[in-house]
């Protein structure tokens, strides 16, 4: 009997979730780069959450939480520590009042599965973020966003465990801390385990405009966007404070506009890494491209606004095993 199959048979026995050695991460995000995690595990309940949090304590491992990795840059070289990859699937719904309701999804639901359930049972709102690719747990923690709208807008409640104690919290959209791209969770204290979204309830002409609002974003990003290769928006947009340039009384802040002056739309490109012709805050792997490639090329990004502008754009992508931090700052 193989060392691997004795494993699983434990697992079972004692109803915990497998930690498998030395799994390659390059398939579990949307970039395909990096290297191998030295132990992954995917816990499908909040028990097998609390266990693989205890795994790493006991052994004092380094600790990532992985979603469906679309806005992730792995490093090529190993990861040393636990990947955790949540596939905590339930969905549930309640009453809240005459007008809204209340609709709590685990962690590893994929945020497009949640926006179709919620139009199946009459609920609008989240149809706004329709085509973004992520799970629950990845889109809290970014607090996705999409022209107005920022998902800490609908968020009513979320269960999160605490990274240091296993212990469980009921917490609510205060303790976020919300804003453009932030949120709580990115102190890395706390994991998402469920978020609650209270919503308004339709009748059917609101639902059928709904779902042609939802299948017309879908339409309109996948013409517009790259949607395989990459993370979306490599930067974010800057902060007021950041930029001194200003256009009508108002400062310049979105970033793909001084990516889009610098002309390396379609054009910069290292190995397989080259940067959207579609979108000049999007870089796309071809192929063959590994993490090395695109940080050098983001580099090179940084560099030309740096010195047209005199300012640094800064990643939006979340760079995962780094033990120095790689871009210029
Ligand atoms: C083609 C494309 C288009 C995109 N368009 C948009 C867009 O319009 N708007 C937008 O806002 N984003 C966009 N993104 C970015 C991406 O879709 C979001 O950031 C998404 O929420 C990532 O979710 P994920 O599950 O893949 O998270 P991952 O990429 O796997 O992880 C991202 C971060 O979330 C953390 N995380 C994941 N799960 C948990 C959890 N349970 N608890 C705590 N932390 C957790 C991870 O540790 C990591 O730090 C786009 C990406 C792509 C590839």
């Amino acid at each position: 009997m193989s060392l691997d199959i004795l494993k699983n048979i434990i697992s079972d026995f004692y109803n915990v979730p497998l930690i498998q050695e030395k799994v390659s991460l390059k398939d579990k995000n949307w970039f395909f780069t990096g290297g191998n995690a030295s132990y992954y595990v995917e816990p499908s309940d909040i028990d097998g959450f609390i266990f693989a949090l205890d795994f790493a304590k006991k052994n004092n491992h380094k600790v990532f939480v992985l979603g469906q990795g679309a806005n992730i840059l792995i490093n090529d070289k190993d990861f040393d520590g636990l990947v955790i990859k949540p596939q905590l699937k339930y969905i549930s719904i309640k009453d809240f009042d005459d007008e809204y309701s209340l609709i709590t999804a685990a962690s590893g639901v994929v945020f497009q599965d949640l926006i179709n359930k919620c139009l199946e049972n009459n609920l609008i709102g989240l149809e706004e973020f329709s085509g973004i690719p992520g799970t629950v747990g990845g889109s809290v923690y970014i607090n996705i966003h999409y022209f107005e709208f920022l998902l800490s807008q609908f968020l009513h409640s979320a269960t999160v465990i605490e990274k240091s104690t296993g212990k469980i919290l009921m917490v609510d959209n205060a303790w976020f801390n919300f804003g453009y791209n932030n949120s709580t969770l990115q102190s890395k204290q706390y994991y998402l385990i469920d978020a609650t979204f209270k919503l308004k309830n339709a009748d059917i002409f609101k639902i059928a405009y709904a779902k042609g609002r939802r299948d017309e974003i879908i339409r309109h990003r996948v013409k517009r966007y790259p949607n395989k290769g990459t993370c979306g928006s490599f930067f974010r947009n800057f902060y007021e404070d950041e930029v001194t340039l200003e256009s009508g009384g108002k400062k310049m802040i979105h970033v793909a506009y001084y990516l889009d002056k610098i002309g390396i739309k379609g054009m910069l490109r290292v190995g397989d890494a080259i940067v959207s012709y579609q979108h000049a805050n999007m870089i796309v792997n071809l192929g063959a491209a590994t993490t090395t490639d695109i940080i050098t090329l983001v580099r090179q990004i940084q560099q030309m606004v740096k010195d047209q502008y005199g300012i640094v754009p800064k990643p939006e992508c979340q760079l995962i095993g780094f033990k120095e931090y790689p871009l210029l700052d």
